[in-house]
């Protein structure tokens, strides 16, 4: 049919796009533009000693849920399923996390019987907050920040340390700025349809149609809390960059966008330095702060939204050690703010991935620095040496594991403007995009980890989303 759809950046949400557009009965041609020489974006898996797998990045999927199982699929279709490593619900991975609270580690409560029993660091058993939650009225505002609602709701300790540090774990952001309603939209939804977030979780569990496979049937009687692959999780972009060239979709790296112009005849001339595009749509992938820049003069509105929506930087540092051993089996822990302005937590790679210690195999950990200790440093322009971060996480290894001795191997990245913030009143920045591109009738639409869910399962949902609305099969938006 001749249409050209280009789609800029060739991260996880670009590349899901760009499949789910290779896919259709009648596809368009497409054009995926990256800007660095790698496609994968901030999933990115690196070996070290031993063939060790260190992941930069993202290291689990959790496969609950519609969208969960939706990426289950992906992986299936692209013939990965002999490469998943799941971490079974019987596995210590699954069913231990930790709060690192007064120069002490403790677990999370787990199961019914656990919300009974006196769990430190809180004061009371956490049945408690439960029944406040259960007796509290609904909230009136259409938005509010995650700390007011998880206080309102569950009482100060729950909202100062567990849901600081689930801020602090998923989005490196502060519970204190970052939005409930876009946040956390199923708590959120809960309060607002059954007014108590307990109830509309336990009623709306398992709701709406899913998509089925062997893996994801696998997935669910095995009770999966996340999995990875073999070689990391950056298989996976690979695997849809080969899946893309074998569909005869224009794989382009190296390449970043460097503005977008409206023809008269309602197509975009996409401007790449030297050379130049011409697209009857455009899907954009790339960071709405980066968007914000390329778009042209007839776009100010758009482009005003976009370029509010901040992100926040962390620095990744994965460590190994040589014939150490973890003081507890789990997950990983989360450090609250009080405890700690600049130690986000520790994820224990070992646990949950053993298949990735490389061999001889040795301990992995990753440390993830960031909060206000690294937003104060960056506001200073302070120096941010490899040296910094090293020294930094090093000593919350040996404070928070016990793991005194100096590592193996150490890796260390600050990735700048990462993760997205989805700060209260999220909702109108992104409402105010959908409607100007839908009075504009602007043939351009959004997708990526600035607008809807940083988690990869919603980077790819959004790129399959994308890419039926562009196909005409959704409403654009
Ligand atoms: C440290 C860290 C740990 C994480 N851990 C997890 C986890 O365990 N589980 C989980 O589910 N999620 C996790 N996430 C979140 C998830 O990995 C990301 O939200 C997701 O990968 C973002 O994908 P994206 O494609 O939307 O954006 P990006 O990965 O940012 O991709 C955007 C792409 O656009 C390119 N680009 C930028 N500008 C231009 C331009 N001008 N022209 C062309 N290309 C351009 C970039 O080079 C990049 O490749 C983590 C994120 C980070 C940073």
């Amino acid at each position: 049919m001749g249409r050209t759809v280009v789609v800029l950046g060739g991260g996880i949400s670009g590349l899901a796009a760009s499949y789910h557009l290779s896919r259709a009965p009648c596809p368009p041609k497409v054009v995926l533009v990256e800007g660095s020489e790698r496609l994968g974006g901030w999933i990115r898996s690196v070996r070290g000693p031993g063939d060790a797998i260190f992941e930069l990045g993202p290291r689990g999927i959790r496969p609950a849920g519609a969208l969960g199982a939706r990426t289950l699929l992906l992986v299936s279709e692209l013939g990965l399923d002999s490469e998943v490593l799941p971490v079974r619900g019987d596995h210590p991975a699954a069913q231990n996390r930790f709060l690192y609270v007064g120069g002490a580690l403790h677990a999370l409560p787990s199961g019914l019987r656990g919300l009974f029993r006196p769990s430190p660091p809180f004061s009371k058993p956490l049945f408690w907050a439960g029944l406040k939650e259960l007796t509290t009225p609904r909230g009136k505002d259409p938005d509010e920040t995650v700390h007011s609602f998880a206080q309102r709701r569950l009482g100060p300790e729950v909202a100062s340390l567990a849901m600081d540090s689930l801020c602090r774990g998923v989005f490196a952001g502060n519970s204190r700025e970052l939005s409930i309603r876009s946040c956390f939209p199923s708590l959120f939804q809960a309060e607002q349809t059954h007014r108590s977030v307990l109830l509309g979780l336990l009623l709306g569990a398992g709701r709406g149609p899913q998509v089925d496979s062997a893996l994801i049937r696998r997935a669910r009687a095995e009770r999966w809390s996340q999995w990875s692959l073999r070689g990391g999780l950056e298989t996976l972009p690979q695997a849809l960059n080969t899946h893309l060239t074998s569909r005869g979709v224009r794989v382009l790296r190296g390449q970043p966008v460097c503005g977008l112009s409206l023809q008269a005849e309602g197509h975009w001339k996409v401007s790449l330095g030297d050379s130049s595009l011409e697209a009857d749509h455009v899907v954009s992938a790339v960071p709405a702060s980066v968007l914000s820049r390329l778009l042209p003069a007839q776009a100010a509105p758009l482009a005003h939204a976009l370029s509010t929506i901040p992100a926040v930087s962390v620095a990744v540092v994965n460590l190994q050690y040589r014939g150490a051993r973890l003081p507890v089996q789990g997950f990983g822990h989360l450090v609250p703010s009080s405890e700690d302005p600049g130690v986000l937590g520790i994820v224990y790679d070992s646990v949950a991935f053993p298949e990735q210690d490389g061999s001889p195999p040795g301990l992995r950990v990753t440390v993830m620095l960031g909060g206000s200790w690294l937003q104060t440093l960056e506001a200073r322009g302070s120096v941010l040496s490899q040296e910094l971060f090293r020294q930094q996480a090093q000593h919350a290894a040996a404070t928070q594991l016990g793991l005194k001795e100096p590592p193996s191997h150490c890796l260390v990245h600050l990735h700048k403007n990462c993760i997205p913030q989805y700060t209260l009143g999220h909702w109108q920045k992104l409402e105010a995009a959908t409607q100007f591109l839908a009075s504009r009738r602007l043939p351009l639409t959004l997708a990526g980890a600035s607008y809807e869910g940083v988690a990869v399962n919603d980077c790819i949902e959004s790129g399959r989303q994308a890419a039926a609305r562009v196909l005409g099969s959704e409403p654009n938006g």
